[in-house]
C-alpha cells in the first residue's frame, strides 16, 4: 500500500540499484594541476565524452565534479536508449522547416548509432543490447495518434517501428492497461552505472584528469581563457566546458536560466520469480508508454527484478515517498505484483527545455552541451563528443542543436515555480486521454 513501511524489503536502501554493482568512488586526497588546456566541469556523460576528445586530441584535460564522479543522472537513470529527440517530424517540420526537421531528427539516430559504437570499440562491459522497445498506448486515442506517426515516412530517417495491436500485446507485454503500442526495434539497453565506470576508466586511459569532490565555485574570464576556482584550488584553463545538465546552478547563469531541473524517479523491486519475470517480460524490451507523465521500466539487465520511473509527485520529494507511489502505479499495470517490494528507491535530476530539445554551442567563451529532457543516455555522450572535438579544434560544426535558438522566458531564472501546476494539468490530461 503507499505509504506503508511493508513495501520495503528488509535489505531496502535509498540508493541507486546500479551503486550496487558500480559503488561512487570515495574523496581521494589529489592535487590540483594550476594549469589545463582544457576544464570541464561535470564527470558525467557528458564530460567524459567531451574529455576523452580533447584528451585524446593532445589537450591537457582535466574533468571535476562537485560530488563523485557520476553522482548525477549518469549513474541514476533507467538505461534506457532512444533517438532522444521527443517533438514528432511534424511539430519539427512545422517549427524548424523541413532540412532542420530532418537534420535534427538524424542527429537523434546519430547519437543511438554513437553509443552503439563507443560501447563496442571501447569495449565497456555494461550489459548493453539492442533489445527494442514497446512504447504503450495508455488510450485507444493515443493507439490512433502512434499508428498515424508511424504511418509518416520520409527518406532521411527510418525507425523500423511497427504497431502491436491490443489483442496480440501478451506477446511483447503481460498486461491488460494498454491498448495496444508501438515497436521501436532499435532501442537499446544497458548499465548506467557499469557504463558510466567504464567511461571512467576510457577517459583517463585518454590521459584526463578526473577530480570528484571538486565544486567549481566561481569562473572569471581572462585575456587566455579562464580562471576557475574551485573548492581544491585554482586552475588556469584555455577553454572550460559544461557539462552539468540538470545539476547546471548559478556559476553559469545564461545556461541555468535555459534549462527546468525536474527530479525524475525510479523503484527497483526484489528478485521476482523467473516464471513470472518470462510471463510479463517475454521479449525483454525496455518499456515505456503515451502518458505525458511518462512511466518508463524495463527488467534488470539478470531479469530478476523490475526497474520502474515515473514522476508521481507534484513537487519534488524524498525516495522514501516516491517509492511507494512507484510501486501502485507498478501493480495497476501488473495485478499480480501486488506483493512485492522496492529494494531501492531514488531520485536524480534531469534538464527538461522550453522548446523540449537538447542544446549545444558556444556562449560567452564557455562550450555547453545540455537539456536532454529525460533522454540522454545516448544523446550526452553524443553532443558531449561533439563539444569535445569542437573545445580541441578538431571539428567546429556542432551540428542541428546548436543551429535553433536556446530559449528562456522573461524572470525565469532556473528555480521552477510552474513545476506543480504543470505536473498537475499533465495528470489531469492523462487522465483523460487527451
Ligand atoms: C531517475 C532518472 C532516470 C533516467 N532515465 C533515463 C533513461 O532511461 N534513458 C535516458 O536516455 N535518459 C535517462 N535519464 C537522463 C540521463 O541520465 C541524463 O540525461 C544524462 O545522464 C545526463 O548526463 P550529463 O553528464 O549531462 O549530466 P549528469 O550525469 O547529471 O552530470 C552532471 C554533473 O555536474 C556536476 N556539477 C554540477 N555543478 C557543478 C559545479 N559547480 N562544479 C562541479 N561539478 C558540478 C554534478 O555533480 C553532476 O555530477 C534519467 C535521469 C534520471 C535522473
Amino acid at each position: 500500500m503507499p505509504g506503508s513501511s511493508d513495501c520495503f524489503s528488509p535489505d531496502f536502501r535509498p540508493a541507486p540499484y546500479w551503486w550496487e554493482a558500480s559503488p561512487q568512488e570515495p574523496e581521494k586526497a589529489v592535487s590540483l594541476p594550476s594549469t589545463a588546456d582544457v576544464v570541464i566541469i561535470g564527470a558525467g556523460y557528458t564530460g567524459l565524452h567531451a574529455a576523452i576528445q580533447t584528451a585524446r586530441a593532445g589537450l591537457e584535460t582535466v574533468v571535476v565534479d562537485a560530488e563523485a564522479a557520476g553522482f548525477g543522472c549518469s549513474t541514476r537513470n533507467g538505461g534506457q536508449i532512444s533517438t532522444s529527440v521527443k517533438p514528432s517530424y511534424s511539430t519539427l517540420r512545422k517549427r524548424y522547416g523541413d532540412d532542420l526537421a530532418v537534420s535534427i531528427l538524424k542527429e537523434g539516430q546519430a547519437s543511438l548509432d554513437h553509443v552503439t559504437g563507443f560501447v563496442g570499440d571501447e569495449g565497456i562491459d555494461c550489459d548493453f543490447g539492442v533489445v527494442g522497445r514497446f512504447h504503450g498506448a495508455h488510450t485507444a486515442g493515443q493507439y490512433e495518434k502512434l499508428a498515424r506517426d508511424c504511418d509518416v515516412r520520409h527518406p532521411g530517417f527510418v525507425t523500423g517501428a511497427w504497431m502491436v495491436p491490443r489483442e496480440k500485446q501478451h506477446a511483447e507485454l503481460g498486461t491488460d492497461a494498454y491498448h495496444g503500442g508501438i515497436v521501436f526495434p532499435r532501442h537499446a539497453s544497458l548499465d548506467p552505472g557499469k557504463y558510466h565506470a567504464g567511461l571512467l576508466r576510457v577517459a583517463r586511459s585518454a590521459g584526463a584528469s578526473v577530480i570528484g569532490h571538486c565544486r567549481v565555485n566561481d569562473l572569471a574570464r581572462t585575456p587566455q581563457g579562464f580562471e576557475v576556482f574551485t573548492g581544491k584550488g585554482r586552475i588556469r584553463a584555455g577553454k572550460v566546458i559544461v557539462a552539468t545538465n540538470g545539476y547546471t546552478g548559478s556559476l553559469t547563469p545564461w545556461q541555468q536560466r535555459r534549462v527546468i531541473p525536474i527530479g525524475s524517479y525510479v523503484i527497483a523491486t526484489e528478485e521476482i520469480p523467473a516464471d513470472v519475470m518470462d510471463r510479463l517480460f517475454p521479449t525483454n524490451r525496455i518499456l515505456s508508454d503515451t502518458r505525458k507523465l511518462v512511466y518508463y521500466y524495463r527488467p534488470s539487465p539478470d531479469r530478476k527484478r523490475i526497474l520502474f520511473g515515473g514522476r508521481v509527485s507534484l513537487q519534488e520529494t524524498d525516495p522514501r515517498k516516491s517509492g511507494p507511489k512507484l510501486l501502485a502505479e507498478l501493480v495497476r499495470l501488473f495485478p499480480e505484483l501486488a506483493r512485492v517490494r522496492i529494494s531501492h528507491s531514488w531520485t536524480g535530476i534531469v534538464a527538461f527545455t522550453f522548446d523540449t530539445l537538447m542544446h549545444c554551442g558556444e556562449e560567452g567563451g564557455l562550450f555547453y552541451a545540455m537539456g536532454y529532457c529525460g533522454s540522454g543516455v545516448g544523446m550526452a555522450g553524443y553532443l558531449g563528443s561533439r563539444i569535445g572535438k569542437a573545445a580541441a579544434g578538431i571539428d567546429p560544426d556542432l551540428g542541428a542543436f546548436s543551429r535553433i535558438p536556446f530559449e528562456t522566458r522573461p524572470f525565469y531564472t532556473g528555480k521552477p515555480w510552474f513545476l506543480g501546476p504543470s505536473v498537475a494539468v499533465y495528470r489531469l490530461r492523462d487522465r483523460l486521454g487527451v
